[in-house]
């Protein structure tokens, strides 16, 4: 799976098809003419969709961010307690989420 995804702020998503014409893996859909829906199995995080979105509703993001950002902590990292923050403490994206 990708490293990066399309996010869709459904709040500001004004359901206009722009990003469905323009991704060249078919993973936006407009979903029953209210908003764009991403398939994270299908998009590869090109951010193709992103730059042509008028409403500037779609943010390109990264999986690893988001897998961690919810709990973890350098408390918990250095308890060991839990894998997913000792993970983090050694990733890259450390200086990001922490
Ligand atoms: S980031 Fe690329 S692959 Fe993913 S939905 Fe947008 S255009 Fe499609
Ligand atoms: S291009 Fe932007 S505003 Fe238009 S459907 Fe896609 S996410 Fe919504």
């Amino acid at each position: 799976m990708a490293k990066r995804y399309a996010f869709v702020h459904n709040e500001v998503c004004v359901a206009c098809g722009a990003c469905e014409n323009v991704c060249p893996r078919a993973a936006v859909k407009v979903w029953r003419g209210c908003m764009a829906r991403v398939d994270e199995g299908l998009c590869v995080g090109c951010g193709i969709c992103a730059r042509e979105c008028p409403a500037g509703a779609i943010d390109i993001r990264n999986r690893v961010e988001e897998r961690f950002d919810s709990h973890c902590s350098p408390e918990r990292a250095a308890s060991g307690a839990c894998p997913m923050c000792s993970q983090l403490a050694s990733s890259p994206y450390k200086d990001k989420m922490f």
